[in-house]
């Protein structure tokens, strides 16, 4: 059932404290931990507790919950001192994309120069 957890999911077994991560921030709804491969100073994934595979699908299955995630990203921003220098939020969705990790992410990058486009 969509938002279940999944026995083979990586980011759900961090949900349950099965699998351990530096954790930054929680909410009732959100999980934030660093990034066990930091792109930049500041790498912190915001994911939902609840089990979807991307971005769009959580948006479109629990739209209060993908705006707890975009929320919840401004506030790692603010408690990392991000906030004013400038940070970016990114969506990965699909392996061609990059995604690697099936349960909706977003990534939260800041603390040095950030070029666009993205590679
Ligand atoms: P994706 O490539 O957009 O799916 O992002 C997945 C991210 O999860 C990557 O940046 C990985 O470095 C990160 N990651 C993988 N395993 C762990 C872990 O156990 N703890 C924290 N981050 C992880």
């Amino acid at each position: 059932m969509a938002g279940e957890p999944q026995s083979d999911c990586l980011f759900c077994k961090i949900v349950a404290g099965e699998v351990p991560a530096t954790i930054v921030r929680e909410t009732e709804t959100t999980v934030a931990f660093r990034d066990i491969n930091p792109q930049a100073p500041t790498h912190v994934l915001v994911i939902p507790r609840a089990h979807y595979p991307d971005a769009a699908s959580l948006a479109a299955g629990a739209p209060d919950i993908a705006a707890d995630v975009l929320r919840e990203a401004g506030q790692v921003a603010e408690q990392e001192k991000v906030d004013e220098s400038g940070y970016r939020i990114v969506l990965n969705t699909g392996s061609g994309a990059g995604q690697t990790v099936f349960h909706a992410h977003a990534h939260v990058l800041g603390g040095r120069g950030l070029n666009w486009p993205p590679g």
